[in-house]
């Protein structure tokens, strides 16, 4: 390990084996109009919603339909950052005008990813739980400003970042002063090609056995594919994630961003019911938004 002074949540030796398989986990909890859900105790976080918000009817119809299949936290994009300059960017700043709206009628928190530290302000009073996406693991200038928040960070891992990387990225929230970080595997870049990504689950066990940050798999952007999204969220689950975080589309063709990898109603609510029995037989629950705990 790089650093010198161990950073929170770190094991202070990171040679030796644990002497069990899993640290036991700071928990962080996401509140919202007086209910919460908590990350890192024995209920999985099932997160699900749109990659992009694309208006307020499609986050209505979409973020509804998902919290009577089982989702506990809606996520939805609304500053994107796309590869290719020309593809749609997310509808921006205008989306907070409605967000706040259809939140209360989905009745959900909302998890959304934040991509410039002039962002925060706006989105403080909308937004649950910032997401920082994986190609801003490294925007320290950022994540430092998320440490002087109080809300939960939902923070990816880069496409091609060390597990060191992303855990020394994390502390720049955590020693900022706001301790409240959630870490997801997204997939890393390999030399394979039949998937966007892979899927790192060696490095959720392994994040699991060494740190006690709550730990989220993406199968959405871990595979690109969505005929793959179901099976890798049990996986992610089985390797210990303490939530999964998948992009439902009512249309998934039609999705304005990562169409490929979305899924549609009914596949969602295979996901929820699969992931359920594999908790199940982990002694685990799926976690569930708690009254009064906010
Ligand atoms: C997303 O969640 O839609 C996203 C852009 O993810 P990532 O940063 O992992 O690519
Ligand atoms: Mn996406």
């Amino acid at each position: 390990m790089s650093t010198t002074t161990p950073p929170l949540h770190r094991q202070t030796s990171q040679t030796s084996a644990p002497t069990t398989s899993q640290k036991t986990a700071h928990r962080v909890r996401v509140e919202f109009a007086g209910q919460s859900v908590e990350f890192g105790g024995p209920g999985v976080v099932v997160i699900a919603g749109p990659c992009s918000i694309e208006s307020e009817s499609h986050l209505l119809n979409t973020g509804r339909e998902i919290a009577s299949l089982g989702a506990v936290l809606l996520r939805g994009g609304v500053f994107k950052m796309r590869t290719n300059a020309a593809s749609f960017q997310g509808i921006g700043e205008p989306a907070f005008e409605f967000l706040p709206r259809a939140k209360s009628a989905i009745g959900l928190p909302l998890v959304c990813e934040v991509t410039d530290p002039r962002q925060i302000e706006m989105m403080l009073a909308t937004v649950d739980m910032f997401q920082v996406g994986s190609r801003n693991m490294y925007n320290y200038e950022l994540l430092k400003e998320l440490g002087r928040t109080d809300k939960p960070v939902l923070l990816k891992r880069a496409f091609a970042a060390t597990v060191d990387e992303w855990v020394n990225a994390a502390d720049y929230v955590v020693r900022g002063g706001n301790d409240r970080v959630v870490l997801c595997e997204r997939g890393i870049r390999t030399f394979e090609t039949t998937t966007r990504n892979t899927l790192d689950l060696n490095a959720v066990a392994w994040l699991k056995a060494h740190t006690s940050f709550p730990v989220v798999v993406d199968p959405s952007h871990g595979t690109g594919r969505r005929e793959l999204v179901i099976p890798m969220a049990l996986a992610g689950i089985a390797a210990g994630a303490d939530g999964i975080i998948c992009e439902v589309h009512p249309v998934p063709d039609q999705a304005l961003s990562d169409s490929a990898q979305a899924i549609d109603f009914k596949m969602f609510e295979e996901l929820v019911r699969k992931s359920r029995a594999v908790a199940a037989s982990l002694d685990r629950t799926l976690a569930v938004l708690e009254k009064g705990r906010a």
